[in-house]
């Protein structure tokens, strides 16, 4: 059955969409949150396992500090506050994937709380995201379905449980209800995610690889009649891990329970799954923190971060994305539109890595966002996986900067060393691609020239100095572009009047 949808341009302009991201980010500690199986993706399955991860009696669990410190430093990076002394949580619920029959979690006392994070949207402007809080916890199992289609369980014949991933650590960011974000919503929760995700790896607490699921967003959407109206009902998207999709969940939502509205109808607060062609599809109707019957878990002791250990981690914190941006537009002297495209051109960090290895930021950006940007294009690929590193479009540029290329010939250095034949200076030897820059080379051209050309001459003699260009460019033509423009114009010069 398919949903009834409203126009979206229509339905944002007779309801205010509301929303809620619970964004779970997954740790790269070295160990699990409550045991020591190592933390590692892609392994066999079953094999990243002790007794703990798995609640076998008498196993008990023992904090991992370096996961606390993540959280702290993710709490900060939020601008919360970090709690003086927090505990964890049993939040009890059955499923497959979780033996224990348990997660831990933080249910009323979470290590970090009341913070508030500026995003950047595309267009250049910021929207600031309420934090409620970010809590501590521990991830699932993984179950695979066999038989079915879409790997769903409906139609599997049967059922894996891979434990691996199981009390790996969590830190879940919840958002204060989202309002304000109007016809931009959909931009907003991905732009809010997108920004996290950026943090999660500045911050060095997670690789935050969306394909592995590493970051993952409860969307959470609700409409009502108009900004001052009581929240509506909301609906929660489970799982959401691609940016596209965040987007397409809230706009499809928006559409959704606005025909809903319209029709006279009422939303039913459910969890819903994001399907792959961007609709959701109803799962279970949600149930209430009670039914978790959350209580302390008895045996963790509590966690209570020393002050001089939470203001340590502050001052170690790393220069945060938005920082990094907006102190590398300066440093490059870019616009705020330039900035953008080095930024969606994912340009920002090889811009970066080849004005350290030693030429400007504006020389750099210029063989990113020109030449390259262009060859990617036609190659279909992006910046990131061309066959170029950093370094070697710094000594390009260093070679042009020394006159021994010219741009043109540099563009042809750079096509060798896309094709493999080595790093510049190398490309440029073996290609005989190299400004000749031997004066009594180019005075022969140029004298050559002039001979074939006497009325050029004699126009420049007469005062006519822009007559020079078609000897330069004779010359040009006979060097094949390898002499320096500007060097074979003043041996003219001297030729003709001196
Ligand atoms: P739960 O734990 O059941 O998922 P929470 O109360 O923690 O519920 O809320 C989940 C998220 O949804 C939070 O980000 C919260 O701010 C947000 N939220 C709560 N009420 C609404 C609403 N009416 N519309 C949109 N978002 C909401
Ligand atoms: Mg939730």
């Amino acid at each position: 059955m398919s949903d009834t949808l409203m126009d979206f341009d229509e339905a944002v302009r007779r309801y205010d969409p509301v929303l809620g991201l619970e964004v779970h980010v997954e740790l790269g500690t070295a160990t699990k949150m409550f045991d020591a199986a190592p933390n590692v993706f892609g392994a066999q399955p079953n094999t990243m396992v002790t007794p703990t991860s798995v609640g076998l009696p008498g196993a008990l669990p023992v904090v991992n500090a370096r996961g606390v410190e993540y959280a702290i430093r993710i709490g900060l990076a939020l601008g919360c506050e970090i709690a003086e002394s927090c505990r964890f949580a049993r939040k009890n619920y059955f499923y497959p994937d979780l033996a224990k029959d348990f997660q831990t979690s933080q249910s009323d006392e979470p290590i970090a709380y009341d913070g508030a994070l500026e995003i950047e949207m595309e267009d250049g402007s910021f929207f600031t995201i309420p934090i409620e809080r970010a809590h501590m916890e521990e991830d699932a199992g993984k179950n695979t379905h066999i038989g079915g289609a879409d790997g769903r369980i409906e139609g599997a014949s049967h059922s894996l449980v891979d434990y691996n991933r199981a009390g790996v650590p969590l830190v879940e960011i919840v958002t204060r209800p989202i309002e304000g974000a109007g016809a931009r919503a959909p931009q907003v929760a991905a732009a809010y995610v997108r920004t996290l995700r950026d943090i999660f790896r500045a911050l060095g607490v997670s690789e935050a690889r969306m394909e592995r699921g590493n970051v993952r967003a409860d969307v959470n959407v609700s409409l009502r009649e108009s900004p001052d109206a009581p929240l509506g009902t909301r609906t929660e998207t489970k799982n959401v891990n691609t940016f596209r999709g965040i987007e397409q969940v809230v706009r499809y939502e928006i559409q959704r329970q606005a025909a809903i509205l319209a029709a006279g109808g009422e939303v039913l607060q459910e969890t819903r799954h994001g399907q792959a062609d961007g609709t959701t599809r109803a799962g279970r109707v949600k149930s209430d923190a009670d039914d978790y019957r959350y209580f302390p878990e008895p045996d963790l002791v509590p966690v209570a971060p020393s002050r001089e250990w939470v203001e340590q981690i502050r001052e170690e914190l790393p220069e945060m994305p938005a920082a990094k941006r907006r102190r590398l537009k300066a440093e490059w002297g870019l616009s705020d539109t330039e900035m953008r495209d080095v930024v969606n051109a994912g340009a920002l960090e090889l811009i970066e890595a080849t004005a350290a290895a030693g030429i400007t930021g504006q020389a750099a950006r210029k063989w990113w966002m020109g030449e390259l940007s262009r060859t990617a294009k036609e190659q279909e690929t992006v910046l990131e996986d061309m066959a170029v590193t950093p370094e070697q479009i710094a000594e390009l540029q260093g070679l042009v900067d020394s006159g021994r290329l010219t741009d043109k010939l540099a563009r042809q250095v750079l096509e060798g060393v896309l094709a493999g034949e080595g790093d510049p200076e190398a490309v440029a030897a073996a290609r005989g691609l190299e400004v000749v820059s031997d004066d009594s080379a180019l005075l022969a051209a140029v004298d050559e020239a002039l001979a074939a050309n006497p009325d050029v001459a004699d126009k420049i003699r007469g005062g006519k100095v822009q007559a020079a260009g078609a000897i330069v460019g004779a010359v040009m033509k006979a060097t094949r572009g390898q002499a320096d423009a500007k060097r074979v114009r003043e041996l003219v010069m001297e030729r003709v009047q001196g």
